[in-house]
């Protein structure tokens, strides 16, 4: 389920995923990753990674293959543990053991699911041949978003920007198979050629659904013509990121003047909402190009489009051939991976992103200790307080916007490691034999649960993350930041590692979050999370500039040949990766007092810098590459790390580098 909050997220959260060594070792700092050979101020990241990059090539079924996919990949055999246990048949399983043990099972049936073809799906199939009218297209596209599946817009709940104590209805652009509408409009040959492609896997699908190549042809250009209507309605990933731009309150009723084709009563009774009057709607404009489309397309085209997206949408858990069919556009083409990944690790992905917190639940009791937790709080304080003197030094900033910045720093509240109450799932019918069915049954179940929160008090313990996730997020509406376990453990945090390799692994994280709350984006957002100026507008135009020269900085690395990063997509996550290393390398300085000695032949400031280099040592294809930054707010690695020592006289001086070298820019950028 799309929902248009922003969660300022420290990893790379795109289809990235798992090698194939079933006993992944521990990864912890290590100096053998050191390339010797390459001078760190000429080039940080090679140096800190170059001989990991040389031994660690990416495994075929990998897009991109990094330190922390080695850690990702360890996870995910201790959850097939937990999960294979969970699937034995035996009499007494409690409701979760049994829900997640059952869901895997059905999942991992492959002989099964291919046996039962499109079965599982007839009558769904059937529900889209009987419309006969356009009229009924509100109430099959209620049954649809319920269902997991993403036709022309998505409908949630989420704070509201103004008034973050209220949950109210969301409305926001959705209904494309590509990963961005930039793909439908752009004419480099790169995109022209994504798109050919794209509509050959479209045809492909139908064409394993039972029709003939040329009927389903005529169905993939029907498709390519309304998701390019609705990309051409949508707004683009950058002005995406401002708040103001894509909040738009509105009464109930305005929604039906806004796009009078659609009849938004019967979604809402359909969709299953609660009774409510406030909705919040993302961008206008894209809902009058569903209204124009509505008006203009026909009734068969509209069966095609969404026989298609019921196609796509449950692709994952149909038999062999669709599943590979999907493999080959959206694995092998945008991602360049060579193979699919093993069937088990799949499945245990569905089941994380499912039924997470019944898994979660077990994984914690089995993997988190307290010890990992408390260590974590004290660094926390540590960041805490450093930021604070940062924002006190700060030579560009007045008093008056500090003492706000301090109000804020101060309301930041953290949760660490898995939610204190957890999701009861029991609701949810799980079968051994329906794979399809438990997918869509558990997104109805989550569908529901998001429109149960309208009108509701706001659930400030709830998680966005499952615990067994590789990540950690700051949410500014909930002005919080966020640690699932999984992140707390080696090369992010290692309870027997030196103060330097922890300050700069998860110090660094948790820098990295409570700068969300000061970036561009963040900083728009007041102590309760409401969206809200509390800047002077002098200080907001000392931040504009110190956030240009962020963004130019990126926008000057180039990726692959002739992409380039997109600075303003990055803006916030670049400001929070420069402003969490500074501020993590203060609180390690405030902690490690000045008798800390060389460990390794490094002093801890470059521990420090080689321990934050070397969380992001990957290697990844060039496919990914493009994708990523296209769609992804998140640098790629190398300039996660060169980005942000190019702006720091500290690391020039821990490693000894010399003006003008490329480690040592003369006009470094900083913001925090
Ligand atoms: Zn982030």
């Amino acid at each position: 389920m799309h929902k248009f909050v922003f969660l300022g997220t420290i990893a790379v959260c795109a289809a990235f995923a798992q090698p194939n060594s079933p006993n992944a070792s521990m990864v912890r700092f290590d100096v053998k990753a050191i390339d010797k050979a390459v001078d760190p101020c000429a080039d940080f990241y090679q140096y800190a990674c170059g001989n990991w990059i040389k031994s660690n090539p990416i495994p075929a079924d990998q897009s991109r293959w990094g330190r922390f996919s080695e850690l990702e990949e360890r996870n995910k055999f201790a959850l097939r543990a937990i999960l294979d246990e969970a699937a034995k048949p035996e009499p007494g399983r409690d409701t979760a053991t049994r829900q997640i043990g059952d869901y895997y099972a059905a999942c991992m049936d492959e002989k099964g699911i291919d046996a039962r073809g499109l079965a599982p799906l007839a009558a769904e199939f059937d529900r889209i041949h009987k419309l006969s009218d356009k009229a009924q297209l509100a109430e099959l596209i209620a049954h649809q978003h319920r269902s997991g599946i993403g036709p022309l817009f998505s409908f949630s709940s989420g704070q509201d920007f103004k008034d973050s104590t209220a949950v109210v209805a969301q409305l926001d652009q959705g209904g494309i198979g590509l990963p961005d509408r930039d793909y439908y409009l752009k004419d480099d040959p790169k995109s022209v050629e994504l798109r050919q492609k794209y509509m050959a896997h479209v045809q492909r699908m139908f064409e394993l659904a039972g029709r003939d190549p040329e009927t389903a042809k005529a169905y993939a250009v029907t498709v390519m013509r309304l998701e390019t209507e609705l990309a051409k309605g949508s707004l683009d990933n950058v002005s995406r990121r401002d708040p103001e731009k894509i909040y738009h309150p509105m009464k109930r009723a305005d929604v039906a003047a806004m796009a009078p084709a659609f009849k938004w009563e019967q979604y809402f009774t359909a969709a299953g909402a609660p009774k409510f009057d406030a909705i919040v709607v993302s961008s206008p404009e894209f809902f009058k190009a569903v209204d124009r489309q509505l008006q203009e397309a026909s009734l068969e085209d509209w069966k095609i489009y969404l026989g298609w997206h019921l196609l796509h949408s449950e692709a994952v858990l149909l038999p062999s051939a669709f599943l590979k069919e999907n493999f080959d556009f959206y694995g092998r083409t945008l991602t360049g991976a060579v193979e699919m990944r093993p069937r088990w690790k799949r499945c245990v992905d569905f089941t994380d992103n499912q039924l997470g917190e019944a898994l979660g639940k077990k994984y914690v009791e089995k993997t988190f200790g307290a010890a990992g937790k408390e260590r974590t709080l004290k660094m926390v304080h540590a960041l805490e307080q450093a930021l604070g003197e940062d924002i006190d030094k700060l030579s560009w900033m007045t008093a008056a916007t500090k003492k706000e910045a301090r109000v804020k720093l101060k309301a930041i509240t953290n949760k660490i490691g898995y939610p204190d109450q957890w999701r009861d799932y029991s609701s949810v019918e799980i079968k051994r034999d329906d794979a399809v069915g438990n997918g869509i049954r558990a997104d109805q179940f989550e569908f529901q649960r998001q429109l149960d929160k309208i009108g509701k008090p706001v659930d400030r313990l709830e998680w966005a993350m499952t615990p067994p996730t590789v990540n950690a997020y700051y949410d500014p509406q909930m002005n919080n930041i966020n640690f699932p376990a999984e992140i707390l453990q080696p090369p992010f945090f290692d309870i027997s590692a030196d103060d330097a390799v922890n300050f700069g692994g998860i110090g660094m994280v948790i820098g990295h979050e409570l700068t969300h709350g000061f970036d561009d984006q963040g900083r728009q957002f007041d102590p309760k999370g409401n969206l809200q100026d509390w800047w002077t507008a002098a200080d907001a135009k000392e931040f504009e500039q110190r956030a240009a020269c962020v963004d130019d900085q990126y926008a000057s690395f180039t990726v692959a040949p002739g992409v380039h990063i997109n600075g303003k997509l990055t803006l916030g996550e670049n400001t929070a990766d420069n402003g969490g290393v500074r501020v993590a390398l203060m609180a390690m300085l405030n902690t490690i007092g000045k008798d800390a000695k060389k460990i390794d032949g490094y002093t801890p400031e470059q521990r420090f810098f080689l321990s934050f280099g070397q969380v992001w040592c990957s290697n990844q294809r060039e496919e990914s590459v493009r994708l990523q930054v296209a769609t992804d707010p998140h640098s790629p690695a190398k300039f996660r790390v060169n980005g942000v020592v190019q702006n720091m006289p500290e690391f020039q001086k821990a490693f000894s580098c010399k003006a003008g070298q490329p480690m040592a820019k003369a006009n470094v950028c900083r913001v925090w």
